[in-house]
């Protein structure tokens, strides 16, 4: 989908703070968190919904591993997750710390250095 806000991030024609990569998901933060390190992982193809997707396996595995790391990162086992799939027609699934973790949800770019670190 040519004007699908994800895929243009998917094909790097829109700037996101990348936490994780490989070839078939990608994950980078969310612009409004709801706290520090909220993070979107998406299929980089195009599919509406999360189930649509294949490789379900696949796909939570790399949740999981970014999950992981947020706990590292923030220090926090309690980790939330939310597939609502409304805000942007591509698949997605957002993970974030609880929002008693200590730091500022708008510092994307430190926020991703955390995670990243942890990974
Ligand atoms: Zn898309």
């Amino acid at each position: 989908m040519s004007d699908c806000i994800f895929c243009k991030i998917a094909k790097k024609e829109i700037p996101a703070e990348i936490v994780y990569e490989d070839e078939k998901f990608l994950a980078f933060l969310d612009i409004h968190p709801q706290s520090p390190g909220h993070t979107q992982i998406i299929p980089k193809k195009h599919y509406r919904w999360v189930w649509d997707a294949p490789n379900a396996g696949e796909y939570f595995e790399v949740v999981k591993k970014i999950a992981k790391a947020q706990r590292k990162a923030f220090e926090t086992d309690w980790i939330l997750s939310k597939i609502i799939g409304d805000e942007v027609p591509h698949a997605h699934i957002w993970i974030f710390p609880n929002d008693k973790v200590q730091g500022d949800k708008m510092d994307l770019q430190g926020n991703a250095k955390k995670i990243k670190a942890a990974l």
